[in-house]
């Protein structure tokens, strides 16, 4: 059989401007997919209102613009597919093990086990949940083959507040939007041997995986939109991207290109993600 063509996409919540974080798994994953001479695409995960910053998606967007990275396809808001994340809860309902849940995480039982399940039909305040195996492992490209540590546990589908939980709204649009190569934070790989259990009820293609390490500060703390990070300098897009190739370990003759372009096209051609295999944590500043 011949392989599907490469479709990867880079993901952001709007919770704040990008930063040299973001910027890096961005770029990362845009590497990835133009050196596999690859689409890829953009996706706003904007659907926890709460934790959104107005104009944040705007200026993620310009960013990514001002350093050269640009999206194939129409950009992607998540807002926009309530209804698809509502049949597929539906579906999960028909064939798999979705109840519901009215516990807080004080009451929760070891491993995050809801003790008191009711029935999904019940119509209540409560957050929806699945039950999960915790048997799925994967292969990541970068790190290796990957077992789930925890075994089996009771995964948020739908929030008491109504609102879709972060996995069942990314298995969906990965599979609605036919994606076949995740590129994205390390920070987010223990949620992937849930997904690939929500993607295999729902009956959808598995992606292959590769997670890059995450940015931290001096103190080892995540750099994170949420937390305030400091947004990145559009103006300085150039040495931005130069400082997001050194810490992705690739190879510094690309350093030397005058522009953005050029940087992207020398950056692509070189582009080895295993070069990060025995890194786990980046260091900025
Ligand atoms: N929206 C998620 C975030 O900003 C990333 C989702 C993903 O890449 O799977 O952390």
């Amino acid at each position: 059989a011949t392989q599907p063509e490469y479709r990867g996409r880079f993901a952001p919540s709007p919770t704040g401007p990008l930063h040299v974080g973001s910027l890096l798994t961005a770029v990362a994953s845009y590497l990835d997919a133009r050196s596999a001479s690859g689409t890829w695409l953009l996706r706003i995960e904007d659907i926890d209102p709460p934790r959104e910053v107005p104009g944040a998606a705007d200026s993620i967007l310009r960013s990514l613009e001002a350093h050269g990275l640009y999206w194939d396809e129409t950009e992607l808001y998540q807002s926009t597919r309530l209804e698809a994340y509502a049949e597929a809860l539906d579906e999960l309902t028909e064939c798999g093990d979705v109840f519901r849940c009215c516990c807080t995480r004080a009451t929760l039982g070891p491993g995050g086990s809801c003790l008191k399940r009711c029935s999904p039909t019940l119509e209540d305040v409560t957050a929806l949940r699945v039950c999960l195996l915790g048997n799925a492992g994967f292969d990541d490209r970068i790190l290796g083959p990957q077992q789930p540590k925890h075994g089996a546990n009771d995964l948020v589908l739908r929030r008491k507040d109504n609102l879709y939980a972060y996995a069942l709204a990314v298995v969906v649009d990965d599979a609605w939007q036919s994606i076949t190569d995740v590129v994205r934070g390390e920070d987010l790989l223990f949620q992937t041997f849930a997904q690939l259990e929500l993607l295999a009820q729902l009956k959808a293609e598995q992606p292959s995986y590769a997670h890059v390490p995450v940015v931290c500060d001096a103190s080892g703390i995540k750099l994170s939109k949420q937390a305030g990070a400091t947004a990145i300098d559009d103006k300085a897009a150039l040495k931005n991207l130069r400082k997001v190739l050194e810490l992705l370990c690739q190879d510094s003759a690309q350093l030397h290109a005058g522009s953005t372009r050029e940087l992207l096209e020398l950056a692509t051609s070189l582009w080895n993600p295993q070069a990060l295999q025995a890194r786990r944590a980046l260091v900025y500043p």
